[in-house]
C-alpha cells in the first residue's frame, strides 16, 4: 500500500537547510598551511558552499558527475562536501597521501570530470595529471590572489598553471541566489571513496544520500557519538579517510561547531587546538592518539582538556593500555569504534553498557577495548567453517554485516564478488569473536593471522598487550615463516625514547596474559614502523622485510 507518509527523500540538501535554518551563527574553524587560524559562520560556509554549487553547474557538472578533492582539512573542503552532493554529482575525496600511480588508476577508474586542489598539493598533481582526463582543475590558495585567472600567483607565492582557476574566484562569480535544489533521490549516489587496496586495486564505494543521512543520524544518538548541537568536533581523521567518518555531514546537520586541523597533525598542533577551541568530541586513528599520550604525559597538567568528553578512536585496535591511560592519567574517555571503508564507515561503537556499572575498572577497561556492539541499522555474524559461530566470546569467525550504509558492491563492479553474500550480507575480511549481547573483538584481518599449527593466533591482541608495556611506544605483530608450524608470530617493536627493555623483559610481560605458544618467537627492535597511507601499521612491508630472514632460519 503506498501513501500513507510523505515520500520526503533523505538527501544532503536537507543537512544544508536545516543548517541555514537552525545554525547559522554557528562556526567552523580552520588551521591552514601557514597556521593561521581562520573563522567563518555556518552561514558563510553555506553561502559559499551555494556559490560553489551553482560555480560548479556553470562549468558543466551534471548530476552524476563525480567531483574529486584532493585537499587538506578546512573550511573549504566541507564546502566541496556540501555543495557537490546538493548539485546531485559526487564528491569523490581523493587521498593526498597515494603514491601518484594510484591516484591517477583511483581518477580514471572514477571517471573525475573536475578536481578542487589545495595549492600546496600542486605537485603531487603535475605528477599524474598526463595520465588523468580531469576538464578542470580549481586550485585552493590560502592567500589573496596577485594576478588574473590564468596562470597567477597566489599569495603563498606558488604559479598556479594556466587553464585552472582560483577557488576563491570562482566562489565570487557565482551567484548564491542562483543555487536551485535539483530533485533528488536518496538512492543516488552523493559520495565516494576508494579502499586502501593492500591486496589488489583499491575498489570504490559509493554513498547513497540516504546511507549518509541515517549513518550521521544513527552517529549523533545517545549509544554511539551523543552527538548535539553544543558539541565541537574536531576531525583528526582526514577529510579523504571515509567523510573524515562522517563527521563533517553529522555535524552540520545537528548543528555541532566544527574545527579542521589543516596538515597540521602532530601532536603539539592537535593539543593545541582542542585546547583553544575547547573540542568537546575528536576523532583519529589510534597512532596519533598514542602521539598525543606522550605529549601529555611529558607535559602532565599543561593543557585545559576539561571540555573534552570524547576521543573517538578507530581504524585500528587501541589498545587497552592506551585507554587507561588516558582515563587515569588524564581523565580522558576514549570510544573506541569499528568501521570499514564499505560502510560509511562506522559499525560498532564500544560504550560500557548499564548491566556492568557495577563491574570492576579492569572488567570495564577490558569491555572498552573491545571493538564493541553494532549501532542500530546494523546487523552482524561471524563465519566459521563449520557455519556461524556461537556468540561465546571465544569462537573465532570472519564478520559478516548487513545495513542501509553498507555497499552492495564496488563501484563498476561486473559479476559476481565473493565478499558480498546471496542472501545479503558483506563478508569484512576481520576475523572476530562476538560475545555475549554482540560485542564483537577483532583478532585480525584475515591476512594479518598468523596460523601456527593449524591454530590461530591474534596479532592484534598481542600487539595491543605489548603497546601496554611502558617502554613500548608501538609494537605491530606479523606472521613469518616456520618449518614445522608453517607460521610463527614475530614482534616488531619500537621503543620510547629514553627508555630501554630487551626482547627477555617483553616476552615476561607477556607470559601471564597468554598461551604459550602464542607468545612471539622473536622480537625485532626498530625505529619506525612503515605506516599506510591513512596512518595504520602497514603490515604488508614489514612481512617482505622480514620474510627471507625467518625463512632462511
Ligand atoms: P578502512 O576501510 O581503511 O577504514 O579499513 C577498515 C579495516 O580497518 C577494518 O576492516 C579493520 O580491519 C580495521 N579496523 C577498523 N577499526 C578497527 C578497530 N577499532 N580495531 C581493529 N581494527 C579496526
Amino acid at each position: 500500500m503506498r501513501g500513507l507518509m510523505m515520500d520526503y527523500q533523505l538527501s544532503i540538501p536537507a543537512i544544508l537547510r536545516r543548517a541555514q535554518a537552525q545554525f547559522p551563527h554557528k562556526t567552523v574553524t580552520s588551521r591552514r598551511p601557514d597556521n593561521t587560524v581562520v573563522r567563518h559562520t555556518y552561514a558563510d560556509v553555506l553561502e559559499r558552499a551555494r556559490r560553489l554549487a551553482v560555480a560548479l553547474v556553470a562549468l558543466g557538472v551534471k548530476p552524476g558527475d563525480r567531483v574529486a578533492t584532493l585537499a587538506w582539512a578546512g573550511h573549504e573542503h566541507l564546502e566541496a562536501y556540501l555543495a557537490i552532493p546538493s548539485i546531485g554529482a559526487v564528491l569523490h575525496t581523493l587521498n593526498l597521501r597515494l603514491h601518484q600511480d594510484d591516484l591517477a588508476y583511483i581518477v580514471s577508474d572514477a571517471d573525475d570530470r573536475v578536481l578542487i586542489l589545495d595549492e600546496s598539493l600542486l605537485p603531487l598533481f603535475e605528477k599524474f595529471k598526463a595520465q588523468v582526463n580531469i576538464t578542470h582543475v580549481v586550485v585552493i590558495s590560502h592567500g589573496a590572489v596577485v594576478s588574473g585567472t590564468q596562470g597567477s600567483v597566489s599569495g603563498c607565492g606558488r604559479a598556479r598553471p594556466d587553464g585552472t582557476f582560483d577557488y576563491e574566484q570562482l566562489l565570487a562569480s557565482a551567484d548564491a541566489s542562483r543555487y536551485v535544489e535539483p530533485s533528488i533521490d536518496e538512492h543516488d549516489a552523493a559520495a565516494m571513496c576508494y579502499t586502501s587496496g593492500t591486496t589488489g586495486r583499491p575498489k570504490g564505494v559509493l554513498y547513497s544520500h540516504r546511507a549518509i543521512m541515517l549513518h550521521s543520524l544513527a552517529q549523533g544518538l545517545r549509544d554511539c557519538l551523543a552527538l548535539a548541537e553544543d558539541d565541537t568536533v574536531l576531525p583528526i581523521v582526514p577529510m579523504f579517510h571515509v567523510n573524515a567518518w562522517g563527521l563533517p555531514f553529522t555535524a552540520a546537520w545537528l548543528g555541532c561547531n566544527q574545527v579542521f586541523a589543516g596538515p597540521h597533525l602532530d601532536p603539539e598542533s592537535v593539543l593545541s587546538l582542542l585546547v583553544s577551541e575547547k573540542v568537546t568530541l575528536t576523532a583519529g586513528v589510534p597512532t596519533v592518539w598514542l602521539g598525543v599520550l606522550q605529549e601529555l604525559d611529558k607535559h602532565p597538567g599543561a593543557f585545559d582538556l576539561s571540555r573534552l568528553r570524547a576521543i573517538v578512536i578507530g581504524g585500528s585496535a587501541a589498545p587497552l593500555s592506551m585507554i587507561r591511560a588516558y582515563q587515569e592519567r588524564h581523565g580522558l574517555t576514549i570510544v573506541h569504534a569499528w568501521g570499514m571503508t564499505e560502510m560509511t564507515p562506522l559499525g560498532t561503537l564500544c560504550n560500557v553498557p548499564s548491566s556492568m556499572h557495577e563491574a570492576s575498572d579492569d572488567e570495564k577497561y577490558r569491555y572498552r577495548a573491545k571493538q564493541g556492539t553494532p549501532m542500530p541499522l546494523v546487523e552482524i555474524r561471524a563465519r566459521a567453517e563449520s557455519g556461524f559461530t556461537p556468540w561465546d566470546g571465544q569462537t573465532m569467525g570472519e564478520l559478516e554485516v548487513r545495513g542501509p550504509w553498507i555497499a552492495s558492491q564496488y563501484y563498476g563492479a561486473t559479476g559476481a564478488d565473493p565478499r558480498f553474500s546471496d542472501d545479503g550480507w558483506f563478508g569484512t575480511g576481520d576475523i572476530v569473536t562476538i560475545a555475549d549481547r554482540g560485542c564483537i573483538e577483532i583478532a585480525d584481518r584475515a591476512k594479518d593471522l598468523v596460523k601456527s599449527g593449524g591454530e590461530w593466533i591474534s596479532s592484534v591482541l598481542l600487539e595491543t598487550a605489548l603497546m601496554g608495556h611502558p617502554a613500548v611506544a608501538e609494537a605491530a605483530v606479523i606472521a613469518v615463516p616456520h618449518p614445522r608450524w608453517d607460521e610463527r608470530p614475530l614482534a616488531v617493536v619500537v621503543l620510547k625514547p629514553g627508555h630501554t627493555a630487551t626482547a627477555d623483559d617483553l616476552l615476561t610481560f607477556l607470559e601471564p596474559t597468554f598461551a604459550k605458544w602464542w607468545l612471539p618467537d622473536a622480537i625485532e627492535f626498530i625505529d619506525a614502523i612503515p605506516r599506510t597511507s591513512v596512518g595504520k601499521f602497514k603490515k604488508s612491508t614489514l612481512r617482505e622485510q622480514y620474510r627471507e630472514r625467518y625463512q632462511r632460519m
